[in-house]
Formats: C-alpha cells, structure tokens, sequence
C-alpha cells in the first residue's frame, strides 16, 4: 500500500475524517519514525516493531484516537507513551500548521520511560523542526504521573494501556478538557465537566501495551 491507500481507505472506513488530522497523516510521513528493516512495511494498517518490545501505534488507532481527541490549534496537549514520536508530530502538526515565525511556548509535551525511544523520538520530531521550533517537548521517565510543570492540559492522550486512568492525569486536565486513553483493552474518553465530575465514554475492540509505572 502507498501513504494515498492507507489514508484513503482510513478516510474510507470512517476513521478518519477531520480535514486537519487527515492533513497530518499526509504530512506526516510514518516512514520517518520506522527503522530502516521495517521501512517496507510503512503504509500497512498494522502496528509494528519499535524495538524493546514496543510498536509504533497502528494507523487505524491512532486516526481513531485523534478524532476522539479533537484537537485544535492553541491546545496545550499531553502525550504518554511517546514510542517512535509518531502521534507526537501529528499533534503538533495539527496545534501549530497556521503559526508563523514568531516565538511561542511548547504546546505539545511528550513522555517516554525508554531511553532509547526517548532518544530516536526527539530524533524523529526534529525532522519537522517541531523540537527546535519549540512545539513539543520531550521528557524521559513515567508517564503515569503526568508531566506536572506544564499542567494544566487542554487535552491528555495515552498509548499505552493502564487498569485505571491515572489520578495525576485528571488532576492535570483544565475543567472542560478531555482524556482519550487505552484502558485494558479499549479505549476511554473522559470528559472533565468540574473538578471531581468527569463523564465516562468507552471504545472496545483494540490492543495496547501495557502502561509501565514504577511506582
Ligand atoms: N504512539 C506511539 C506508541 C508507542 S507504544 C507510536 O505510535 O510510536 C507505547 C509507548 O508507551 C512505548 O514506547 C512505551 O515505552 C511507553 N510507555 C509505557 N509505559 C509508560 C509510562 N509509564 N510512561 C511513559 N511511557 C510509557
């Protein structure tokens, strides 16, 4: 399959449909956070191999869980689980694709608890300037906790599965913000409507791996 292919039978299947995430996907080449063996392999609706047993999200899941995110331009976005910085270019593709040149402050913060990941993601999200720019900011360790010093979030979107959604995370979200992340095996939307009231949305039917904490 082509990029064209994968995208149209996304657009196709209905699981893609926002024209700024759309545009992300084309903008975005997924070929740019694959390693060199796996590179034939770019364009197939399938997770693949990242490496210390990890994948790069499968395109279905990742166009599903952005449009469930909605995100828009001027959001301050959390993203856990970076893995091949692949969902990480894509946001900030889609909160910063009207900037200019002028000086602004990060928008989309990223973790990862695997330092090597952590070290080809930065690689990987420089390639579109994201990290010199100063859009994303990555940081390497446990996700579960958030990422406190930037909080709070407009948005918070996970990769990788936990039994429950973290406390830190819904303490971490503006009232009015929105929580899109694996739970076992689907995927949760959690809307914050006031401190303590949050409204529960459920997704079955997709595989992740695990959320790792150290604590
Ligand atoms: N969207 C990414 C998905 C990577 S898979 C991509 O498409 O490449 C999920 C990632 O979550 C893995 O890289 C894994 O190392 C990371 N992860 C797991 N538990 C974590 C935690 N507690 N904190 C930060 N990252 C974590």
């Amino acid at each position: 399959m082509t990029k064209e292919e994968l995208i149209g039978e996304l657009v196709h299947d209905g699981y893609l449909k926002t024209p700024s995430i759309i545009d992300a996907f084309t903008y975005v080449d997924r070929v740019d956070f694959i390693s060199e063996d796996m590179k034939r392999y770019t364009y197939t609706n399938e997770p693949l191999p990242i490496g210390f047993d990890q994948t790069i999200s499968q395109p279905l899941t990742v166009a599903f869980m952005l449009e469930l995110l909605s995100p828009k331009i001027g959001d301050v976005i959390l993203d856990i689980g970076v893995g091949s910085g692949w969902q990480t270019a894509l946001l900030a593709f889609i909160i910063s694709r009207e900037y200019g040149e002028e000086e602004h402050t990060p928008s989309v913060f990223g973790v990862e608890r695997i330092h090597e990941l952590f070290e080809s993601a930065r690689q990987n999200v420089e390639k579109y300037h994201y990290i010199s720019r100063n859009i994303v900011l990555l940081k390497e360790g446990d996700g579960t906790t958030g990422f406190l010093e930037h909080a709070p979030y407009d948005k918070i979107v996970a990769a990788a599965a936990a039994p429950t959604i973290p406390q830190a995370w819904k303490d971490q979200l503006k009232i009015g913000g929105r929580i899109v992340a694996p739970v076992d095996e689907s995927i949760v939307v959690l809307d914050k409507k006031g401190t303590m009231d949050f409204e529960e949305k459920r997704y079955f039917g997709f595989h992740f791996v695990p959320l790792i904490s150290v604590n």
